[in-house]
């Protein structure tokens, strides 16, 4: 049985804590947020008076927050946990930031003895809760082995996808893939509509030929060929449309960053934007059909 500090006990990170009490180790938690410690100890698990104290007390911490900013301000600021970890200690972060953050707190974290892995998830809440995510991970070897035990009570896959801040270019990378898909597969029903060419008919045809894609398959936009995807829900997220916006931002800045031409991701990232902006955020990502559609 390990000691794990979890910060950051969100919609994510709650449930994340308690698939790792389930598999026997102790975990203290921190929140900033009173509702959220409330419900970790209604959950059973220990808290902490701030993310230092926790980390003073573990051998392992786990990190769910917000973005690139928290990571690190709770990593690497005042008190934070690089400072009061004890030597050695193993960090995650699974939280979905930009590659630049990542690969800066984790060498501050091994420039004083720790070991640190960005592993940010695919998988939603509904993996979370059932220990199902998809980690894609980022940093040495020798780290990525001791972290194993501890991601496989969270997730069924655990990717190495290189050193540090792969795991945030794998997660920004996917999603980009992901959110050009859903707009293209979005516009072709539009398109079909307009045509007269039943959807169904549509997804006949383009899950078998060369269309096919997970946007399609798997989460057609339109209600009917795939009962389980959102648009059979009124578009009730899934994956909200905020969510892609932050991943397509990220994949836009690590672009520049880098000086890599992206031109649909930022067109992706400007539709997108659009749709938030039209108070659409909350909705699931595919819901953007709607907006392509003029409704
Ligand atoms: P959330 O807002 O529900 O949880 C984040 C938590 O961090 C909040 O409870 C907040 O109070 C806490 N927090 C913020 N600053 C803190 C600090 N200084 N100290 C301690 N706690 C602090 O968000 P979430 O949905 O759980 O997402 C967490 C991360 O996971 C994000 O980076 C998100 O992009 C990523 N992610 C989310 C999903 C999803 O479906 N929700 C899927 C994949 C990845």
């Amino acid at each position: 049985m390990a000691t794990v500090a979890f910060i950051g006990l969100g919609n994510m990170g709650l449930p994340m804590a308690q698939n790792i009490l389930k598999a026997g180790h102790r975990v203290i938690g921190f929140d900033i947020g009173a509702a959220n410690m409330d419900a970790a100890r209604a959950a059973g698990l220990k808290t902490a008076a701030g993310a230092g104290d926790a980390a003073a007390a573990a051998d392992a911490i786990v990190t769910m927050l917000p973005a690139g900013q928290h990571v690190r301000q709770v990593y690497l600021g005042d008190g934070g946990l690089v400072a009061r970890a004890r030597p050695g200690t193993l960090m995650i972060d699974s939280s979905t930031i930009d590659v630049e953050a990542a690969r800066a707190v984790i060498a501050s974290a091994e420039a004083v003895g720790h070991a640190m892995l960005d592993a940010p998830v695919s998988g939603g809440t509904g993996g979370a809760a059932a220990g199902t995510l998809t980690f894609m991970v980022g940093g040495a070897e020798q780290a990525f082995e001791r972290a194993r035990p501890l991601l496989e009570c969270m997730g069924k896959t655990i990717v190495h996808a290189g050193g540090p801040g792969t795991g945030q270019a794998a997660k920004i990378c996917n999603n980009m893939i992901l959110g050009i898909s859903m707009i293209a597969v979005s516009e072709a029903f539009a398109l079909a509509d307009k045509l007269g060419l039943d959807r169904q008919r549509l997804f006949d045809i383009s899950s078998k030929s060369s269309g096919q894609c997970w946007s399609l398959t798997s989460y057609c936009p339109v209600p009917g060929p795939v009962p389980t995807s959102p648009a059979n829900r009124d578009y009730q997220a899934g994956f909200t449309a905020e969510m892609m916006l932050k991943d397509l931002k990220l994949a836009q800045q690590a672009a520049q960053a880098v000086g890599a031409s992206t031109p649909l991701g930022a067109e992706a990232a400007q539709l997108y934007q659009l749709f938030v902006g039209s108070g659409q955020g909350k909705l699931d990502f595919s819901g953007i059909i709607q907006m392509l559609k003029g409704h």
